[in-house]
């Protein structure tokens, strides 16, 4: 590793027990303000230590870069340069705490998801298209979206739980999850934190409706799926 530490890792085989059903299902959007929000209302917002580790990242990552012209306009390799070694070592070990406070996060709250829901519907997201908008950039990267949905998936099929995944151009955010309502000329910027249905007049807040449409748009293929394999059966 970087930051000087060594790592054993081991295989080890064993069964893992399904966990006992809920009888619940939940909606999950990637927040913007938030991490998630779910369609009961609830959200998990991003822990606040980590943006403090990350400002620290990034106050290390300028001394190292200082270290760095030092050691090149007094003509010293960087491999020569202690102090450089030094800085660089500090960076990683920073790095590193970074990535498993939020590992640790992601795990957290993937397991209580999957603990407490028996379908679990979230939307597949494509990440590297929207890291090009650069307004999500920093949202999107912070928040490791494709790390939490892999974890999702994993941990479904370990504890006998479903993950659904929506098309990514379901339009949850724009349709009424009161009467289904769907909003086609008129533009929703992400600015819009919450909408009035033009036909039924339910006020909609913009994550927790697109969560919950989310879910029904999930329960729906659900059973579409269900219907499926019981037809080949
Ligand atoms: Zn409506």
């Amino acid at each position: 590793m970087p930051s000087g530490k060594y790592y054993v890792s081991l295989l080890v085989e064993t069964i893992i027990d399904e966990l006992p059903k809920t009888g619940s299902n939940i909606g999950v959007d990637l927040g913007l303000t938030d991490f998630i929000v779910l369609s009961d209302g609830s959200k998990a917002a991003n822990p606040k230590f980590l943006s403090k580790l990350q400002d620290k990242l990034a106050r290390e990552q300028k001394t190292l870069a200082r270290r760095r012209e030092i050691a090149n306009t007094e003509q010293r390799k960087l491999s020569d340069s202690k102090n450089y070694q030094k800085q660089k070592l500090k960076v990683a070990k920073v790095y590193e705490r970074i990535t498993n406070c939020r590992k640790d996060f992601l795990h957290k709250l993937s397991f209580n998801l999957i603990k407490n829901h028996d379908v679990i519907a979230i939307e597949d997201l494509n990440v590297k298209g929207m890291v090009k908008n650069r307004k999500l950039a920093k949202a999107i990267s912070d928040s490791s979206w494709s790390t939490f949905t892999t974890m999702l998936a994993y941990k479904a099929e370990w504890y006998g739980k479903a993950l659904i995944k929506i098309d990514r151009w379901y339009p949850s955010s724009k349709t009424c999850s009161g009467c289904g309502h769907l909003l086609i000329k008129d533009k929703l910027s992400l600015s819009v934190r919450s909408w009035t249905c033009p036909s039924c007049q339910q006020n909609n807040n913009r994550d927790i409706n697109a969560s919950i449409n989310i879910l029904n748009e999930g329960l729906k293929l659900a059973s579409i799926k269900t219907v499926g394999a019981a037809g080949l059966a």
